[in-house]
């Protein structure tokens, strides 16, 4: 028994290159066990989760449960980490520890929120929790974007590295957090001393799902995966007056439509083609009635960018743009524009290219090759990108495939798209995604923490 410890071991450090296949596969097949033994309580924990889903902010009970689990597993646990800048938001971070002798800190994040989003996949398991948003409307509430696999495959992954404790040393740091939606969970867990009450990590983890990749199989993208996210507020301020008038007024909807014409011209014209970025507006608010010209005009915008430096110069490019229109419009300095940009932001979403590696060896021996595929980056954003500290500590978040097989081969045919994350049709195929998420997220820890690889 020993020895095919060892063994095992050195498989998934990857250190074992005259390795047999079949060797190689008997970590899988190992796991495959530990796995198949939890399975039926995974997925009825999933289904708990998802019918019990809980708004960015509000993850209360969602929090108390995983707590719960993880404590049950004979991990460390503090609840309630996480310090919003907004006051009056509870900040419902768990945080487990589990250390097993010296060696490397690892962290695994989960999300613990969902979404204002009305569920219409008519699953037994559905949610049918309405719930008041914070901006006091009545709201459906719905896992549409998959947190509730993750949570399922953490503590999958929580209770299969307790089995494997004899495979691995370090300290095993897994968090459930809150507010990625709103993006803020991640910052609220640092500014209340993830880093500093309990043990900073040499890499922190990650799985997402996606209906882009079926079940068994997981995606990465080496380096930049997701880009950063930053909101940005404008108020254009104009003088009103009656609308068969115009001569007597300052119009800031005429001046909103040449500002939203003029921001298209930051991303073709002001950067490398290289370099990819996106500026939308996407909210407008102006005027009250047909022959009114209003006070003002009210625009929401997102920016996405790779690189903090063109992110840095796009959000100057938005202010001078804006402001220098108003200007031309015969705006007075007075009533310059308003540009705010959030101070919140996500910032890009980097894998680092050495632990991207290491942990794409070893899923590779273990889940086979042809089941761990590069995929392209996208413009989408999270804020786990927080938990490296600018590039300091390095992350990786890989994707993990959850849709069926034939109903992706027939929507890449058909080109009918499947329902995709954030849908109120979203429906990961539970079992085997679970499977899959636990096997993977287990590799990836044992690949950095069972002692052969280089820290
Ligand atoms: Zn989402
Ligand atoms: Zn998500």
């Amino acid at each position: 028994m020993r020895a095919r410890i060892v063994l095992l071991t050195l498989v998934v450090c990857g250190l074992a290159p005259g390795f047999l296949p079949a060797q190689q596969t008997r970590l899988g097949n190992e796991l495959d066990d530990l796995v198949n033994q939890q399975l039926d309580s995974l997925v009825a924990t999933y289904k708990n989760l998802h019918a019990n889903p809980e708004l960015s902010g509000h993850e209360e009970k969602t929090a108390a449960f995983v707590a719960n689990q993880l404590r049950s597993m004979g991990y460390s646990v503090t609840e309630r980490v996480g310090k919003y800048s907004r006051p009056g938001l509870t900040g419902y971070g768990v945080v487990g520890v589990l250390q097993n002798s010296s060696g490397p800190t690892v962290l695994v994040r989960t999300e613990l929120d969902a979404l204002p989003v009305e569920e219409k996949t008519g699953l037994p398991y559905a949610s049918k929790v309405r719930t008041k948003d914070d901006a006091g409307q009545d709201v459906g509430v719905m896992h549409a974007c998959g947190h509730d696999i993750h949570m399922t495959s953490l503590l999958g992954t929580a209770k299969t590295l307790v089995e494997l404790k004899d495979r691995w040393h370090g300290t095993l740091v897994l968090i459930g957090q809150p507010a990625e939606e709103a993006i803020g969970g991640a910052k609220a867990m640092l500014d209340d001393g993830l880093y500093t009450r309990f043990a900073r990590p040499n890499y922190a983890l990650a799985l997402h799902d996606t209906n882009d990749l079926e079940t068994g199989k997981v995606g990465y993208s080496p380096g930049y995966a997701m880009a950063s996210s930053t909101s940005v507020d404008i108020i254009i301020r104009g003088i009103g007056g009656h609308g068969s008038r115009p001569e007597s007024t300052r119009d800031p909807i005429v001046v909103a439509a040449q500002v939203i014409l003029a921001l298209q011209t930051i991303v073709s014209r002001e950067k490398p083609a290289q370099d990819p970025a996106v500026v939308t507006v996407g909210s407008i608010h102006g005027g009250t009635k047909h022959n009114v010209i209003p006070d003002e005009v009210r625009m929401q915008l997102t920016v996405r960018t790779y690189k903090e430096e063109t992110r840095q110069r796009i959000l100057a490019s938005i202010d001078r743009i804006t402001k220098g229109i108003a200007a031309a419009a015969g705006i007075p300095d007075d009533r310059a524009p308003i540009v705010k940009v959030s101070e919140d932001y996500a910032p890009a979403t980097y894998n680092n290219q050495d632990l991207t590696r290491r942990v794409v060896d070893a899923l590779q021996k273990t889940l086979g090759a042809a089941n761990v595929v590069e995929e392209p980056p996208i413009m989408a954003s999270e804020d786990f990108g927080n938990l490296g500290l600018a590039g300091h500590i390095p992350t990786l978040i890989f994707w993990l495939g959850a849709v069926d097989a034939a109903d992706l081969a027939k929507s890449k045919q058909t080109g009918v798209p499947l329902a995709s994350l954030h849908s109120s049709l979203f429906a990961p195929v539970p079992e085997p995604t679970i499977r899959t998420g636990v096997k993977a997220m287990t590799v990836a820890v044992l690949a950095l923490m069972s002692g052969g690889g280089k820290q």
